[in-house]
């Protein structure tokens, strides 16, 4: 199944969507959560009931609608760092040994066609394509074997850097975190369709040019190392998102860099999972 989130002139929704069709299951389910956090709390509860909905709700045309964010308020945003061998080389940094995760706020979540903000505060803004993973069921002290067991889906997303920022403090809080920072969508694909993340392409553009085209195959840690080490810590709930890391190509080590300006267009494409596409607007 493909959900999405949605924006009629009337309201938010949770859709399915079909080919070139995004069904309104909401319309015939009216208990129906329009908090995909909500959903996924129920798994395959709400699952069983939007797939049996599906040829008895109308279907609206894809291309007319507004795709909002999958998850509009997930409990937590983390990131990898260094995810990716030929990334880590790139910025002259070894493979690292153990994961360097760190958070992005949960108040950067942002549309998969929505408008990026150029900060007033920094002219160093830079994508970074990414696979993001999200939680269905919680976990604890989940070993590699079962994490999977523990995705609802996966999507695209963009963890947008500011470079500055997230280098002159200790933590990459800051700069990780601005407000339209993280794009993630166009929807979630769940994980029954995708039985390997570890296999994907993934591929990224800025105004059409080639940045980042690689496989998820060349992750350093892979999903189910993630949330084993993740959940050694902690408890990951359901509609947290995991971004999995960044392949080599970002602006940022590019030679000589380049940083993404007002008017670009970043487009991340996942095999099997979509694309997102977001323009970089000054911010208001
Ligand atoms: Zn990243």
């Amino acid at each position: 199944m493909r959900l999405a989130r949605f924006r009629t002139d009337k309201r938010d929704c949770i859709g399915l969507v079909t080919d070139g069709a995004v069904i309104d299951v909401g319309a015939a389910i009216p208990s129906l959560p329009v908090d995909m956090v909500q959903v996924l709390e129920a798994g395959d509860v709400w699952f069983d009931r939007i797939a049996g909905a599906r040829d008895r709700a109308p279907a609206l045309d894809l291309a007319e609608v507004e795709l909002l964010s999958p998850v509009a308020c997930p409990r937590k945003v983390l990131g990898i760092g260094l995810n990716y061998r030929a990334h880590a080389a790139e910025g002259g940094a070894a493979v690292p040994e153990v994961q360097f995760w760190f958070n992005k706020q949960n108040s950067c979540i942002n549309g998969p066609y929505a408008p990026v903000h150029m900060p007033k505060v920094s002219s160093y803004l830079d994508y970074e394509g990414e696979l993001v993973v999200v939680i269905g069921r919680r976990a604890r002290h989940v070993s590699r074997e079962r994490a999977l067991d523990h995705v609802a889906g996966y999507m695209v997303g963009n963890d947008v850097s500011v470079r500055d920022w997230q280098r002159r403090s200790p933590t990459t809080t800051l700069g990780k975190s601005f407000d339209t920072h993280g794009p993630i969508g166009p929807w979630i694909t769940t994980s029954d369709e995708i039985p390997d993340p570890g296999a994907l392409q993934l591929r990224t553009w800025v105004n059409g040019e080639q940045r980042q085209a690689t496989s998820t195959a060349d992750l350093v840690f892979s999903v189910p190392e993630m949330i084993e080490h993740l959940s050694t810590a902690f408890t990951l709930e359901p509609g947290d998102l995991l971004f999995t890391g960044t392949p080599d190509g970002v602006g940022l080590l590019m030679k000589p860099p380049r940083f993404l300006k007002v008017g670009d267009r970043v487009r991340v494409e996942i095999e099997g999972l979509g694309a997102i596409e977001n323009e970089v607007v000054a911010e208001p």
